[in-house]
């Protein structure tokens, strides 16, 4: 009788590779080059591929001019010369049912590789050639002498000496070692049934030799469930605690100021605004401090949202703060929201009337002098009612008589830091944060990129907006006609932006193209309008001069690089021109193409690309929908998978398995069950093996990573 307790991934990770029959120093060497080194590092080292014996077409059900895998073993292989100098190896292979040729042109190692009765899996298109079949440079995978009706294939390295199936050898050999004792399952047995998932035993032996292609999906399913649930285990431990270790304010939610605040507003709030706005509200009420993350295309009407969070605070006697990214930002903001507000009173028992006006102030570091003495002063002593402004807010010196409520724009990563200044500047308590962004990101890979918020979207415009038509110009020919498009916008009394070529390597050539674009279009495609220039290396002085004169239709057109990205607001523009706008990405384009669209006239995009292309995926997203949500699942769709972490901490804690695009519904499914498990045993005292398997697995460094977010 054996009654050691299951094998965890703690013992796993305790053995060295070394300990495994067959892997002498040398093999040592190549798997720690691999990145292998324990007996935890081989296990999780998954099949790239699978291959089904039994269902694989055979060289007899090839068809000329069709991609297919065939299994095969090689019979001989020749190495000669072309004419033209290129090497050339032909292998003849064959299989129950027939033979072929292979060739392989510019891989003269292949002669070395493809070893007589060697079998190997072919992946390409075959094609008739001198009245048989020849398949040239397929994918090739060895896969040595294994048998079993499906054939998993490891990562393999020529150069690190490692082929798939000592890989496959030795995995079998560590998995057959921990037959009996078996592998401990740290997920609870109510979660693990409910879903319907297989035990993890059985899933890290079918994953690695199932029996059938069914057995080897539900062995993915369970073991991509448990690598989302291990990340969202970490970030809602500690958002819960988050929570449990900060006091927070509870908010007076339905009070007199932000009633009449909505009632004040020129148009009803949409569903969507009212919607979130309750969600707000039930955070702002309890007395945990709410980190949640606004999600709303542009146009969606966040601002009315953020203004309704700030006032929320002022109604209980506390303050409301708004940040933004950039001074420019902040400013539009300031005048925006004073423009919203209008002439909305605050209660005030100390004055003749009951009330006094809302003061509302900007605060950047261009707010210098006795101004920004009487700004501090304001917000020291309760007197100023709403703060706007960059990070100057959180900086040093700047204190807060009591604040309630912070709404930060378009800041991705506002991390723990950041939070920590805030509770700093709020006298012990934590304001309620939201932080809202323009780029969506579909649901799930949120839960996952900002599992530690919650998350709010604004997924409905207010009406009256008109919709964008976007069009792409496709090489020389069609830019004239752009030209042409935007001077006849221009004659209409519109106005257009022109956002120069992208060009991530350096800001000095992305200025230098801008500048050559501004040069050009002014003296020919453009000449006679009245034309600015807009980029990185001028000064705040020199920007602010040009985004006023083109706000105030003293310019036609404003030539940009990607400086007006976000924010900028002018309702009179209709057009905007992205050049080279293969080099931007489906987000950033999106964002761009939301700078017009904001008034009344119809709207155009223009997507230039320079040479006529024959087809582009993310040109022709944009041109398909308006949807940012849509372009944003798109766009995972096209990106692949990515990784979670950023590069330099890929490692253990990565997703290897599990895809934040293919298991939207995993990630769902294991937010719902860290936190179920969470809830019920804060500490993990009775969830030993799984509190453990997160201690190994993340390092401070990813948790830090995925709570920065
Ligand atoms: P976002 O910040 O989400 O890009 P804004 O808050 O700037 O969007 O709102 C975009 C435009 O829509 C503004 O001109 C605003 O006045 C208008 N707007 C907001 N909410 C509504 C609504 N419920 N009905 C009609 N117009 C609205
Ligand atoms: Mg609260």
């Amino acid at each position: 009788m054996n009654s050691r307790p299951p094998i965890t991934l703690r013992d796993l990770a305790a053995l060295d590779v070394g300990q495994l029959k067959g892997i002498g120093e040398k093999k040592r060497a190549s798997l720690a080059a691999f990145g292998i080194d324990t007996v935890l590092d081989l296990v999780a080292t998954y099949p790239r591929r699978w291959v089904d014996r039994t269902n694989e077409a055979r060289i007899a059900d090839l068809v000329p001019g069709q991609e297919a895998l065939v299994l095969v073993a090689v019979r001989s292989v020749a190495k000669r010369t072309t004419r033209n100098r290129r090497s050339m190896v032909t292998a003849s292979v064959g299989d129950g049912s027939g033979r072929m040729e292979v060739v392989f042109f510019n891989q003269p190692w292949r002669e070395r590789q493809l070893k007589e009765g060697l079998q190997i899996a072919l992946f390409g298109k075959a094609d008739t050639y001198r009245g048989g079949l020849q398949m040239s440079n397929p994918i090739v995978d060895l896969i040595g002498d294994r048998t079993g009706k499906i054939v998993p294939i490891y990562p393999q390295s020529e150069k690190a000496q490692l082929n798939t199936w000592e890989l496959a050898g030795w995995i079998e050999e560590a998995l057959r070692r921990c037959r009996d004792r078996g592998i401990a399952d740290p997920v609870p047995k109510q979660v693990v049934s409910r879903l319907g998932l297989i035990g993890r035993s059985e899933a890290l032996s079918s994953i690695h030799g199932p029996d059938s292609i069914r057995e080897k999906e539900q062995a993915r399913r369970r073991l991509a469930f448990d690598e989302l649930l291990r990340v969202q285990m970490v970030l809602v431990l500690r958002k819960r605690e988050l929570e449990r270790s900060s006091q927070g304010l509870s908010h007076t939610v339905d009070g007199e100021l932000v009633r009449r605040f909505h009632e004040a507003l020129p148009y009803p709030l949409t569903d969507a605004q009212t919607r979130v706005i309750g969600e707000i509200d039930h955070d702002l009420a309890s007395s945990n401090p709410m980190h949640r993350l606004l999600q709303g295309d542009v146009g969606s009407g966040k601002t009315v949202v953020a203004v309704s969070m700030l006032l929320a605070a002022v109604q209980g006697g506390h303050q409301g703060a708004l940040m933004a990214p950039t001074e420019v930002l902040a400013e539009q903001h300031f005048t925006g929201v004073r423009a919203l507000l209008g002439d909305l009173k605050v209660p005030d028992p100390g004055n003749l009337f009951g009330d006094r006006p809302l003061r509302v102030e900007l605060l950047t570091n261009r707010v210098t002098g006795s101004e920004r003495r009487d700004v501090l002063a304001g917000l020291a002593d309760g007197m100023v009612d709403i703060a706007i402004g960059t990070h100057a807010l959180i900086q040093e010196g700047v204190e807060f008589s009591s604040l309630g409520t912070v709404v930060v724009d378009e800041q991705h990563r506002f991390g723990v830091e950041q939070r920590a200044a805030l509770r700093d500047k709020s006298s012990g308590h934590v304001p309620d944060l939201l932080v809202m962004t323009a780029t969506p990101i579909p649901r799930t890979a949120a839960m996952t990129v900002y599992g530690d918020l919650d998350v709010s979207v604004l997924d409905e415009m207010p009406p009256g907006r008109t919709p964008i038509l976007t069009k792409w110009a496709n090489g020389p020919l069609l830019e004239v006609e752009v030209w042409a498009d935007v001077r006849h916008e221009v004659a209409e009394g519109r106005q257009a932006y022109v956002v120069c070529p992208l060009i991530e390597e350096s800001e000095k050539l992305e200025v230098a193209s801008a500048e050559e674009t501004f040069q050009r279009l002014a003296h020919d495609e453009l000449k006679g309008l009245r034309i600015g220039l807009l980029h990185g290396r001028l000064s705040s002085a020199e920007k602010q001069i040009t985004m006023d004169l083109f706000r105030s239709g003293q310019l036609d057109v404003l030539v940009a690089t990607t400086v007006i990205e976000v924010g900028v607001d002018v309702a009179n523009a209709t057009m905007m021109v992205v050049l080279d706008a293969d080099r931007f990405g489906i987000a950033q384009l999106h964002q761009l193409r939301g700078r017009v669209g904001r008034g009344q006239h119809a709207s155009t995009c223009w997507l230039v690309t320079q040479e006529h292309d024959e087809g582009n995926p993310r040109v022709e997203a944009l041109v398909a929908s308006t949807d940012g949500f849509e372009l944003a699942e798109v766009d995972l769709d096209l990106r692949g998978e990515g990784t979670l972490m950023s590069t330099s901490q890929k490692g253990r804690s990565d997703l290897k398995l599990a895809s934040l695009r293919r298991d939207r519904e995993l990630v769902v499914l294991a937010r719902e069950a860290a936190f179920e498990i969470v809830d019920a045993d804060p500490d993990l005292v009775d969830h030993p093996v799984l509190r453990d398997e997160l201690d190994l697995l993340f390092t401070e460094e990813d948790e830090g990573f995925l709570a920065k977010s």
